[in-house]
């Protein structure tokens, strides 16, 4: 039931594996395919950007994968399709269960944790500037020191060092506005 509620890397793999990329890529294609070796079946690369004449590109449907030996592309069904239709991730995964009648009822999940990604990335972001403000004002407050003790500013300038590696704004906030003592 709630098995898809949230696609993980994992259900990616299992939408990949109920891809039937051999019908698909012969259709859209003209992929011939013979067989080879450890279940991999080999055809001319489809990839527009590598003109093949041996059949260097392969699947393999059990594991969902392809590589080609030749541009040395490779990847889950999924960056295939994606990559052939120069279509975006949800468009693919979109395309691509509806293909293979893979349930998909998870997909404003997956749209809803690419919005919360995007807004963490720019919290993380707007973290870093208080953080560079952060040691902007260390550094005045250093600059001021080292005129009238210069031990007192190196021992500071170290341990503001050491506390920023330790990427902690609290720590570094507590610091800063404790001063040099
Ligand atoms: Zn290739």
């Amino acid at each position: 039931m709630a098995r898809h509620s949230q696609m993980t890397s994992f259900e990616l793999n299992d939408l990949s594996k109920s891809f039937q990329a051999d019908i698909w890529l012969a259709e859209n294609f003209g992929c011939e395919f013979i067989i080879g070796q450890n279940g991999w079946i080999n055809c001319s690369c489809p990839f527009e950007d590598h003109s093949d004449s041996s059949p260097s590109f392969g699947i393999n449907l059990e594991k969902g994968i392809f590589k080609c030996f030749g541009c040395g592309k490779s990847g889950n069904f999924v960056k295939l399709v994606s990559i052939l239709l120069k279509k975006d991730f949800i468009d693919t995964i979109k395309l691509m269960s509806e293909a293979s009648g893979f349930d998909i009822s998870n997909l404003d999940t997956i749209e809803y944790k690419n919005e919360k990604f995007k807004k963490a990335l720019e919290e993380k972001n707007q973290e870093k500037q208080k953080i560079d403000k952060l040691i902007l004002k260390a550094t005045i407050k250093i600059k001021k020191a080292m005129h009238t003790n210069f031990e007192k500013a190196e021992k500071y300038y170290q341990k503001l060092d050491e506390i920023v590696v330790q990427n902690n704004i609290k720590l570094l906030r507590e610091f800063v506005n404790d001063g040099i003592k």
